[in-house]
């Protein structure tokens, strides 16, 4: 199964596709990570997009592309994958398309994670990674512990004017994709996204047809 995760940054995307990942057993794809992590490894990739992600813009789809084709064809993602990030505007969803059909494949269904922007901004505002551990914490709502809190940081894409641009740039370019994909038939759940984790997690979960177990 090759779901798509679809929500504004601070949707809870990550959190959402990481508990799906292990209550279906398949891997999640999160190009935002892949991208995260090819920047600070000095890729090609990552140098060509950092200056894009940083500026809260789309990074260019034959960059994105190539990565995530990648990862949809390695061995773990053959029992199917979580989309998370991807796709992010139409092209790429019809590239997805195009790439899947090529494997035998296709998007069995959509999830959206709806958050009204007020929300995400507090969210986001308030997110800080730990470089040792990758543990991602919240100021307000999930506080570090003090012995981590010093080594924190914060996304450089986290910024107030930077979380509004990529709000922006979700509106005008991915949130198309819900008629996109009701346009060709594929199931499209919307989830209040609003709600604690474990909430949204059963809404999730009962959303996909995934069961109630794990
Ligand atoms: P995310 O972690 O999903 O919020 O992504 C962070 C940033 O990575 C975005 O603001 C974009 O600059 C870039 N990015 C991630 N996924 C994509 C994609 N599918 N297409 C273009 N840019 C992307």
């Amino acid at each position: 199964m090759i779901l798509v995760l679809l929500g504004a940054p601070g949707a809870g995307k990550g959190t959402q596709g990481a508990l799906l990942s292990a209550h279906l057993d398949v891997p999640r794809i999160a190009t935002g990570d892949i991208l995260r992590d090819a920047v600070r490894n000095g890729t090609e990739a990552g140098t060509e997009a950092s200056r894009y992600m940083d500026a809260g813009e789309l990074v260019p789809d034959d960059v994105i592309l190539k990565l995530v084709r990648e990862a949809l064809r390695s061995p773990d993602a053959e029992g199917g994958a979580i989309l998370d990030g991807f796709p992010r505007n139409v092209s790429q969803a019809r590239a997805l398309s195009e790439l899947l059909v090529a494997d035998d494949r296709r998007v069995g269904s959509v999830v959206v994670l709806d958050v009204a922007a007020d929300v995400v901004v507090r969210r986001l505002g308030g997110r800080r990674t730990d470089p040792e551990t990758g543990k991602v914490y919240h100021l307000e709502f999930d506080p570090p512990p003090a012995e981590v809190k010093a080594r924190l940081e914060r996304r450089p894409d986290d910024e107030e004017a930077t979380i509004r641009h990529r709000l922006d740039v979700y509106a005008r370019q991915t949130a198309p994709l819900v008629d996109f994909y009701e346009g060709i038939g594929v199931p499209v759940h919307r989830v209040d996204g609003a709600g604690s984790i474990e909430k949204v997690r059963e809404e999730v979960v009962r959303a996909t047809g995934a069961g109630a177990q794990g």
